[in-house]
């Protein structure tokens, strides 16, 4: 059983005697640094200069500093900038400005595991890492409650990494909900294989070919919008609260027995042999240095997948179809429909 951490296993005030800087203030940043400010500790959040997230970040009353200097008063420096940009901002402005005896603190063990960053011996690297996007560990904060969060650590200098940790992710409150014992080997391989393989890729893809077999067959596409994806998350909330059974058990036993029989034809063995595969590249390091290597040639591979993903018939028929909705989702206000590509 995995070893799991509540907010009695943590001091709070282990975090909040230190000096905090996050850096980026983008979808984790912000959560970061308003639970922390929130829960009494001194924050600091680190932007390039020009940044668009400064006036917001000051607006929410946060102190703002260039990285630079945010790091160079830091005990820890939380790095959440996305994984890709974290190499050069960590040789180019974390690294030459760390305290000897700064903790250094990621979201997802990506250039950690990969060998992208390579701090001193003098630092305590650990992990933090919120099990969901940041907007909802903001709102579950405020609401009282948390994201579960998982902990890592990968070099315990100070011989105090552990305690630092945990009370970090108290003051974000992740430990409200659950802390789970993790390793940055653990939580990359299984977070990459997680959002490649089921979450992002293998759902995507399933709507896409659910969409396109029946518009193919000449239906509706505003119904097979309806049959393959807007439901898909009425489904997903059942499985979420209790497990495949209790979506089963509220399923009618048309549906139910349609599952057992044809979800084996449609995600047969092969695609499971796929799965070894892309687990495989993940653990390679192939997939790593794929991604990079495309990021630091300007995402060429990147932006013209993102724009072929956009312009899937079935997203212009969600958009037309979503204006219509009563209960339409508009709580991300930084958010704005087809403005991705
Ligand atoms: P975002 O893309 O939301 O980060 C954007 C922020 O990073 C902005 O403030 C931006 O500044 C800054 N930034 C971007 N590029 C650079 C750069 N080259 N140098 C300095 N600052 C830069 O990141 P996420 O919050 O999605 O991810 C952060 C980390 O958290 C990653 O390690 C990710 O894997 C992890 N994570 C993310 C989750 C999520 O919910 N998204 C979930 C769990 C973990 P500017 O305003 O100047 O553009
Ligand atoms: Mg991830
Ligand atoms: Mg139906």
């Amino acid at each position: 059983m995995a070893e799991l951490f509540y907010d009695d296993d943590a001091d709070l005030s282990i975090i909040q005697s230190k000096k905090v800087a996050i850096i980026g203030y983008g979808s984790q940043g912000h959560a970061h640094a308003l639970n922390l400010r929130d829960s009494g500790v001194d924050v600091t959040v680190g932007l390039r200069p020009g940044s668009s997230s400064r006036a917001k970040a000051e607006e929410a009353g946060l102190k703002v500093a260039d990285i630079p200097d945010a790091v160079a008063q830091a005990d820890v420096v939380m790095i959440l900038a996305p994984d890709q940009h974290q190499r050069k901002l960590y040789a180019e402005q974390i690294a030459p400005n760390l305290k000897p005896d700064a903790a250094l603190f990621f979201a997802h063990g990506f250039n950690i595991r990969f060998g992208y960053i390579k701090p001193g011996e003098g630092h305590d690297i650990a992990m933090v890492a919120p099990k969901g996007p940041g907007h909802t560990v903001r709102r579950e904060f405020l609401d009282g409650r948390g994201v579960p969060v998982i902990v890592a650590v990968e070099q315990d200098a100070s011989g105090q990494a552990w305690p630092l940790a945990l009370s970090y992710a108290k003051a974000i409150g992740g430990l409200r909900a659950a802390g789970i014992k993790t390793t940055f080997t653990e939580e990359t391989e299984t977070d990459l294989f997680g959002e490649q393989a089921v979450l992002c890729g293998g759902v995507s893809q399933l709507i896409e070919y659910g969409f396109e077999t029946l518009t193919e067959a000449g239906y509706q596409p505003e119904i097979a919008y309806f049959e393959v994806l807007h439901e898909m998350k009425l489904i997903v909330d059942l499985i979420w609260e209790g497990g495949i059974t209790k979506q089963r058990w509220s399923i009618s036993d048309t549906a139910e027995y349609g599952d057992y029989v044809s979800g084996p034809r449609v995600i047969d063995p092969r695609v499971k042999e796929n799965m070894k595969a892309v687990l495989a590249d993940i653990q390679s390091g192939a997939f790593a240095e794929r991604f990079i290597a495309d990021q630091d040639a300007g995402a060429p591979e990147f932006k013209e997948l993102r724009k072929k993903g956009e312009s899937h018939p079935i997203e212009a028929t969600g958009r037309e179809l979503r204006k219509l909705f009563a209960w339409r989702n508009s709580r991300d206000a930084d958010y704005v429909e087809g403005s991705a590509a």
